[in-house]
C-alpha cells in the first residue's frame, strides 16, 4: 500500500541573499518539512531567525535558492509566475499579524474579495453563503456591514481568518496571527485557529513567538541558525 501524499513537502530548501558588506548571508539552511493534509503545525524562532522567509517560500510569494518545495504533489520550481498565483489563490490562505482589511469596504465585502481572482466557478458561487456562515461561526454574523474601522482588532482579525478561508484552501498560513492582540484575545483566537482547522479540514502553519500558542499545535519547530530543529515544550 502506498503512504498518503503529504500536502507540502520541503527538501533541502535553502535561501541565501548576497550582501554588499557581509558577503553571503544564509537564512534557511537545508530545511526539510513534510506536513499532511489537515495537520497544524507551529513554527517558533526569534526575530530574525528567518520564519517569515519560510512561510513566504511555502507560500510561494518567494522562491527559495536551492532545494524543492511541492504543494499538493506539484513541483513548485517548474511553474511560472502566473502558475504560481493560480496555486496560491487556490490552495493556500494568508494570515498576517495586522489584518490588512480595506477600510472602505464592509465585513462581508472584504471576506469575498479573494473569490473574485479566483478562477474555480464553483468557489465563486459558493462564496457568498460560506461567507456568511463562517461569519456567524466567528461570533460575527451581526457585523456583515460594518466597516472595519467599527470592530475591535481582535473582530477584525476575526475577518481576516475567514476571508483566508473563503476559496476553501488546503492550506492555511498565519505570520505571528496574534502578535498585535493583548493577551486575553490572543489566546482566544489561537483557540479559535485550531478549531477552524479542524472544523475546515485545512492544514495549519503557524509562525509565532507565543509558545503557549505553539504548543497547542501537532507538531513544533524551531528555526535555529536557519536550521529547521524539533522544538521541546520545556
Ligand atoms: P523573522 O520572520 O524570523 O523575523 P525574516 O524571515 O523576516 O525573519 O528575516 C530573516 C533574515 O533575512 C533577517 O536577517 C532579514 O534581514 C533577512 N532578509 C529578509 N529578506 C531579505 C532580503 N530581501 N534581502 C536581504 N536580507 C533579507
Ligand atoms: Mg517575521
Amino acid at each position: 500500500m502506498s503512504l498518503p501524499q503529504p500536502l507540502l513537502s520541503l527538501q533541502h530548501v535553502s535561501k541565501s541573499y548576497a550582501d554588499a558588506a557581509l558577503g553571503q548571508l544564509h537564512i534557511l539552511r537545508d530545511v526539510d518539512l513534510t506536513l499532511a493534509p489537515g495537520e497544524a503545525i507551529a513554527i517558533i524562532g526569534p526575530s530574525g531567525s528567518g520564519k517569515t522567509t519560510l512561510l513566504n517560500i511555502i507560500g510561494t510569494l518567494d522562491r527559495p535558492t536551492s532545494g524543492k518545495v511541492s504543494l499538493a504533489g506539484q513541483d513548485l520550481a517548474g511553474l511560472d509566475d502566473v502558475q504560481l498565483a493560480a496555486v496560491r489563490s487556490r490552495h493556500i490562505g494568508f494570515i498576517f499579524q495586522s489584518h490588512h482589511l480595506l477600510p472602505q469596504c464592509s465585513v462581508l465585502e472584504n471576506v469575498l474579495l479573494p473569490t473574485l481572482a479566483c478562477n474555480d466557478s464553483g468557489i465563486r458561487s459558493r462564496g457568498p453563503e460560506r461567507a456568511q456562515r463562517l461569519l456567524k461561526r466567528v461570533g460575527l454574523g451581526e457585523r456583515l456591514n460594518h466597516r472595519p474601522g467599527q470592530l475591535s482588532g481582535g473582530e477584525r482579525q476575526r475577518v481576516a481568518f475567514v476571508r483566508a478561508l473563503i476559496n476553501e484552501p488546503k492550506l492555511l498560513l498565519a505570520d505571528e496571527p496574534t502578535g498585535a492582540l493583548d493577551q486575553t484575545s490572543a489566546a482566544n483566537l489561537g483557540k479559535l485557529l485550531l478549531e477552524l482547522n479542524h472544523e475546515e479540514g485545512v492544514a495549519l502553519i503557524v509562525v509565532t513567538h507565543a509558545r503557549d500558542l505553539a504548543f497547542t499545535m501537532q507538531r513544533v519547530y524551531e528555526l535555529h541558525d536557519g536550521t529547521l530543529i524539533t522544538a521541546s515544550a520545556s
